[in-house]
């Protein structure tokens, strides 16, 4: 049972007329219709408390009832069962006239859909995630025949199906009561299509459509981290019958580099530094991502000390300002010592306040 308000459902005042709230539900309906968007859990939802409010505001009686705060009941209570309304019972029990008419483009109703989106791995280097750069993806998608024009048939031989004469439905009078209903159902023998082909054509065996590759540039942004990805929007699949193509996602990864790791804008790396610049400090040259810096080492460094050197990162995504590079100091302990480095040694440390 909806909880909220069935005004506010609609999106009307509560003093709207007949005919707002007609307007308002039919809007909707265009919009929500499970018709329109198959599969769609939440559509459907969406539709049903749409209906609800609707069969409520629409009726005087129920409508008054439901101003003064009563509750209304439904059916049989369970709208477990529930069906949407087809757009037909839309057209015949509201009353809605041009519902109908808003979807059909000719004697047919032939219904938009939005093309697949599409999603594209590809992998770039650490240096280029530095600098930007751009890149050719190839996307496979199935474009319309041309021998054809996507009706699939060999050209002169595409031929009115003599079922239905071409008008892709059946139409038989009925009567409901003492109404008389034109029921309109799909040609079972040309599907709906009203044709019927004769002879498939050679070039994409009757399939109307062939597979092609598609090259589109894409740039990538200075500061791109792994995982993050680019939309560009309507170069997924095609829609149908003229609907809005899809999107094609590209979903960026960046190789492992050999000197450094990534730590969001920040890269770190390891030097290795001799014993006797560690004890007596000096400088040494570190690799950055452009190419290399010098890094002091001051006196009395002890292995592992992280050094900062600021703005040698990577470019922070869609700014000028860059993260830091973090070098890890590792001290080279000599393994073996000559005779003189080992009396040396004894000299200086042994026995005394640093031995
Ligand atoms: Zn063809
Ligand atoms: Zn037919």
């Amino acid at each position: 049972m909806a909880t909220r308000d069935y005004y506010e459902i609609l999106g009307v005042k509560r003093d709207a007329s007949a005919d707002e709230l007609k307007k308002a539900f039919r809007q909707l309906a265009r919009k929500y219709h499970p018709d329109l968007n198959k599969g769609s859990k939440e559509a459907e939802e969406k539709f049903k408390e749409i209906n609800e409010a609707y069969q409520v505001l629409s009726d005087p009686q129920k409508k008054a009832q439901y101003d003064q705060g009563g509750h209304i009941e439904f059916g049989p209570g369970d709208t477990s069962g529930y069906r949407p309304p087809s757009y037909e019972d839309l057209f015949r029990d509201y009353g809605l006239g041009d519902i109908f008419n808003a979807f059909s483009g000719g004697s047919r109703t032939t219904r938009q859909r939005a093309g697949a989106d599409l999603r594209y791995d590809i992998e770039v280097t650490l240096a280029d995630a530095f600098s930007g750069t751009k890149n050719t993806v190839a996307v496979p998608h199935d474009s319309v025949c041309s021998t054809c024009h996507g009706t699939g048939a060999e050209p002169g031989y595409l031929r009115d199906c003599p079922t239905c004469r071409g008008t892709g439905e059946i139409r038989s009078p009925q009567k409901v009561g003492n109404r008389k209903v034109m029921s309109i159902a799909q040609c079972p023998d040309c599907g709906g299509s009203g044709k019927i082909i004769e002879k498939p054509c050679r070039t994409c065996h009757g399939a109307g459509s062939l597979q092609k590759t598609r090259r589109i540039e894409v740039t990538i942004p200075r500061g791109v981290e792994d995982g993050q990805f680019l939309r560009i929007a309507g170069e997924g699949e095609p829609g149908e019958n003229r609907g809005p193509p899809g999107d094609l996602y590209v979903v960026v990864h960046i190789k492992k580099h050999e000197v450094f790791e990534r730590q969001g804008a920040d890269l770190t790396t390891t030097a290795v530094v001799g014993l006797a610049t560690a004890l007596l400090g000096g400088e040494i040259t570190v690799p950055t991502i452009t190419g290399s810096a010098s890094l002091k080492i001051h006196r009395g460094t002890q292995s592992h000390t992280l050094f900062r050197l600021r703005g040698q990162g990577l470019p922070f995504l869609n700014a000028d300002k860059r993260g830091d590079l973090l070098v890890k100091v590792i001290v080279k302990i000599p393994a073996t010592l000559t005779k003189k480095q080992e009396e040396l040694m004894k000299e200086a440390f042994v026995g005394g306040p640093a031995g």
